[in-house]
Formats: C-alpha cells, structure tokens, sequence
C-alpha cells in the first residue's frame, strides 16, 4: 500500500516522529508514504501565531527525517502563505531535491490564509512549473471550503488538486460531486467514513479516490480504521478498484516508481 497523506512533525498536541510512523506503516502493509510536516501550519485552532521559522526550515526538517528511511517516503512542501518568509528561495529548494519532492500542501485555516486569496497564486504556479500536485485540507471552516477547491480546478485545469478529507465533517456530497465534475480533482480517504468513501467511488469512479490516512496523528493505531475500509472495498468493488486506491491512483499522479 502507498499512503498519499501521512504526517510528521509536531503541531499542538499531535506529535510524529518518523519513527513512529514508520513502525506502523510497517504493521500495517504501507510499504511508502508522502508525508508533510505539521510544524509547517502558522497559525493554532484559535488563530494565534504559533512559531516564526521559515518556509525552508519547516520542509528542511521533514527532508532530513525522510532521509532515515530513503526507500519509503516522499514529501509534499508545505507552504506558510501568510508571512511568505522564505519563498523566494523554496524554487531553488525544490530543483535541488526534486527527486524528494512529489508536491505541495496546505493546511488553509491554520494557515490563516483562505483557500479563495491570490496569496496562492505564485505556489498554483509552481505545482503547474514542477507539475506537482496541491494537496489541501478541506473542511467548511470558511477557509477551506470545497467551494474554493472547486474554483482553483475550474481556473487552473493543468494543476491536479487533492481535496483531502473530502470535506472533513460533512456529508461529504458536495466535495463527491466536484471531484466526479472535474477531471483534475482528486479525494482520499483521510478520516472519512466507510460509507461515504463506497459512494465516492460509484460516483467518481476508481480512479478518483486515494488511500490517505493522517496517519499517525490517530495515535498508536493511526491505521486501525483503513483494515475495515480496505476489505469492504475489496468485496464491493474487486481486487482492481483495491489496488487502484490503496497504491496505484497515487502514483498517477506523479512520477514515482512504485
Ligand atoms: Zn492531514
């Protein structure tokens, strides 16, 4: 199995070390994972300023970790729209370990940035430079509306876009129907129920859904809720749709041997 949405880094009370991660992939079948580090967010729940490193320091970090277990992961650049601090020099990071790097990410109201302002103009160019796709949080908190992610698919049609969480604590219907209409938008698994990835999928269609997991934010058995989803998909849909969402969907998107 590839995970497409795995976490490193430390955010509040959510703490990852790659360590950990490692070992429950391990115990669970993911044999790799694209991971991105939570320390990248700016802002808490509460909006409050949370550190002040760069842009660089915060995917710095995650590359020095990920290089423990070469084999197993890929990272995604976690951006920090709001302060911008450091942009200027992520392309030349990005050219430098293109090799690592597989996309972008954004967390938007911990960014404190709504998916909506021109502010992600320069980094939409960038994944449409590198052709990397733009993982993004999205939840009905006024900053990571689906509504939003639907707008940057229609404007931007040669950007792949991952919707994960497909609308974290919603029916998750209308995150469904945008990523059945547009060809370039994608949706994972991460923290959705069971049900309502079955109906992604007669929606979208196998192609459109990638096995995400947040794994190890959920704690020791961050993977625990994947093994159900993992056998109802298999004895509803087959052996094809399982491997298409659990390892090769994810690597479509992106120039990564599996
Ligand atoms: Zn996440």
């Amino acid at each position: 199995m590839i995970d497409s949405h795995a976490h490193i880094g430390q955010f509040k009370e959510w703490h990852c070390p790659i360590e950990e991660l490692y070992k429950q992939m391990q115990k669970a079948g993911v044999r790799k994972a694209i991971i991105s580090n939570i320390a990248g967010n700016e802002f808490d729940y509460e909006h409050n300023v949370l550190n002040d490193q760069t842009i660089l320091e915060v995917n710095e970090q995650t590359l020095e970790e990920m290089k423990k277990y070469p084999e197993c992961f890929k990272m995604l650049v976690w951006i920090r729209p709001f302060s911008k601090t450091g942009f200027e020099r992520i392309e030349d990071f990005i050219h430098a370990h293109r090799g690592h790097i597989v996309g972008l990410k954004v967390h938007p109201y911990c960014a404190g940035v709504k998916l909506n302002d021109e502010k992600y103009v320069p980094y939409i160019a960038l994944c449409e430079r590198y052709d990397f796709p733009f993982w993004v949080h999205t939840e009905e908190d006024g900053y990571s509306n689906i509504a939003y992610m639907k707008a940057l698919a229609k404007q931007y049609p040669k950007v792949k876009f991952v919707a994960v969480h497909m609308g974290l604590r919603t029916n998750h219907r209308e995150a469904i129907q945008a990523i059945k209409k547009y060809d370039n938008l994608y949706g994972d698994t991460t923290l959705v129920r069971i049900e309502d990835v079955l109906y992604a999928i007669k929606e979208c269609g196998q192609d459109k859904i990638l096995f995400g997991s947040d794994a190890i934010t959920m704690g020791e058995d961050s993977y625990g809720m994947y093994r159900e989803m993992y056998r109802r998909i298999q004895e509803e849909f087959g052996q094809e749709t399982v491997e298409g969402i659990f390892r090769s969907n994810v690597s479509k998107l992106m120039t990564w041997d599996i």
